[in-house]
């Protein structure tokens, strides 16, 4: 017997319908369902009209409504599909509970600060109208406060939080949440909230960002992506860190909105690092990464705004107009420092950024322009098509060193070496930078020091086709290392 005669789901950051825990719930509670998603005008209002991130969602809802609708025709049911609004999900979703008379509204949880605030509003609307709210673990395999040190506390290094994982974690947290069986429960749409997907021009922003979406969207796109990788997980250990090489899976955007599912992911690489392999381990090891630091969000929400070592908030940075000069050398890849020019350019083309150049650019911005690491925090914000608050501000944390488990501030990348060592023949570099391409490899990674020779041969003339660097990487490292001295100072923390 169904619990309740009628629900809703609410779709957020899981824009499936297999394995969605959330759904599979709402699915066998109710003897009717109606599943939603909206496009919530406090998120969007703030963001630029060409987001490519709208584009993927867009692509992502209109495969989950062809989804809903053949399960509906699965079960002779018409018009069943996803209804989309465009409004303020903490005001819409009470009012369409309402509209709809259904007992309870089903989401699975968001952990972000200001997706927590909005559902305890929305839990409040819908309580005074005596709707249940109810949410569900979805989005990461261990969460919130289900994962503690022997002493009762939240973890805040990474080792310790990865092996306690791995001991926690058996079958049960990776097995899925079937939805298909269930669907019968799927209802009509009822006809005023019928209708196509809307396009981007209908809530206000460019149609033609699908442009410039270079990865493959949706469930489908997923899975395509997964089935590629997996053949190839094996040698992940050894190719993740040379950005030229397709090492890394390419599956963060899909993890971030939830167009696959992490239990069905992580229980891939599970059984294979059960079974010895080594790729697996590591890559399971990054997904782990990503529990620990949306359990740092949800257990130190402090650390979301500053420092989550407060003494860290006591560096003063550069600031003024030569500062802003530095950061738009930045973001625009004009540097001087090729591998990171390189990857500014991959972040502007493509809203994807190899993992090991993230942790290179961060280090850049912080250490050799001496920039507050939040100004580059923001701008990923503003780029990545994968961005998530808790990843994102865990590694910006950890190249600033003001994180709960990051690098020691006296470690400081340099950027040519990481450039030799990891884009060794210039690869990456070529494909971003063109004109560069014709310097020999062992001056494509500091142009500066290539004979008139060379930078004849390779048509180059530097301060006019390419920057000369905007720092020096050696006098930078002093200033940061006198910068950074001031943690180490005992005295009052700022309040
Ligand atoms: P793979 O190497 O295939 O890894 C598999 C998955 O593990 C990723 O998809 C991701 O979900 C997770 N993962 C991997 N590394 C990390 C990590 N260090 N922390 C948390 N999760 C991880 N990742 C984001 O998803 N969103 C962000 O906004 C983000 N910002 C970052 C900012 C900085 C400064 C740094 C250093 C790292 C950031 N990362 C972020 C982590 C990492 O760079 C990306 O997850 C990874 O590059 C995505 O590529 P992939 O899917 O091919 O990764």
């Amino acid at each position: 017997m169904n619990k309740y005669d009628q629900g809703l789901m609410w779709f957020r950051r899981d824009l499936r319908v297999e394995d969605n825990h959330a759904l599979s719930s709402a699915l066998q509670a109710c003897r009717r369902l109606w599943c939603v998603f909206v496009f919530d005008t406090d998120i969007l209002d703030p963001l630029p009209r060409a987001d490519r991130r709208l584009a993927f969602i867009r692509a992502a809802l209109v495969e989950l409504d062809e989804r809903l609708r053949a399960l509906g025709q699965e079960h002779r049911t018409d018009h069943v599909g996803l209804i989309v609004r465009h409004a303020r999900a903490m005001d819409e979703i009470p009012t369409l509970a309402q509209r709809l008379s259904v007992q309870a509204v089903f989401a699975n949880h968001d952990d972000e600060p200001a997706a927590r605030a909005r559902d305890a509003h929305v839990l409040g609307a819908l309580a005074h109208a005596g709707i249940m709210f109810h949410g569900f673990k979805d989005h990461v395999i261990l969460e919130r406060r289900e994962l503690l040190t022997q002493a009762g506390h939240p973890y805040g290094v990474f080792t310790p939080y990865k092996n306690a994982w791995l001991k926690t974690v058996e079958a049960q947290h990776l097995a899925p949440h079937p939805t298909a069986g269930h669907a019968g429960a799927l209802a009509p749409v009822p006809t005023e909230w019928r209708g196509p997907i809307p396009r981007l021009s209908d809530i206000d922003f460019e149609d033609n960002a699908s442009a410039s979406l270079k990865t493959a969207t949706g469930a489908s796109g997923a899975r395509q992506l997964f089935e590629d990788f997996v053949q190839r997980i094996d040698q992940y250990e050894q190719t993740r860190n040379f950005p030229a090489v397709k090492g890394p899976s390419y599956l963060s955007v899909h993890l971030r909105f939830g167009t696959i599912s992490i239990r069905q992911v992580a229980a891939v690489a599970w059984q294979m690092h059960l079974q010895g392999m080594q790729g697996a381990s590591t890559w399971l090891s990054e997904l782990i990464w990503r529990d620990f630091y949306h359990q740092i969000m949800a257990n130190f929400p402090h650390a979301m705004e500053g420092a989550f070592k407060p003494e860290y908030d006591r560096i003063k940075f550069e600031h003024g107009k030569h500062a802003q000069a530095l950061f738009a050398a930045w973001c625009t890849g004009r540097t001087g420092y090729p591998l990171v020019d390189a990857a500014m350019a991959q972040i502007n083309q493509s809203g994807y950024m190899h993992n090991r150049l993230r942790m290179v650019v961060a280090s850049f911005l912080v250490k050799d322009l001496g920039l507050d690491w939040r100004w580059g925090e923001r701008y990923f914000a503003e780029q990545l098509l994968d961005y998530d608050l808790a990843a994102n501000n865990g590694g910006w944390q950890w190249a600033s060193s003001s994180g709960c488990d990051a690098q020691p501030y006296f470690r400081i990348f340099n950027p040519v070496s990481q450039s030799e060592k990891f884009d060794p023949q210039g690869k990456f570099i070529r494909r971003y930078l063109p004109q560069l391409a014709a310097l020999p490899n062992p001056v494509i990674h500091a142009p500066w020091r290539a004979n008139e020779v060379e930078l004849a041969a390779a048509d180059l003339v530097l301060g006019q086709d390419y920057p000369m660097p905007v720092v020096d990487h050696a006098l930078a490292r002093e200033r940061t290392l006198l910068r950074y001295a001031v943690v180490k100072k005992p005295g009052k923390l700022p309040t």
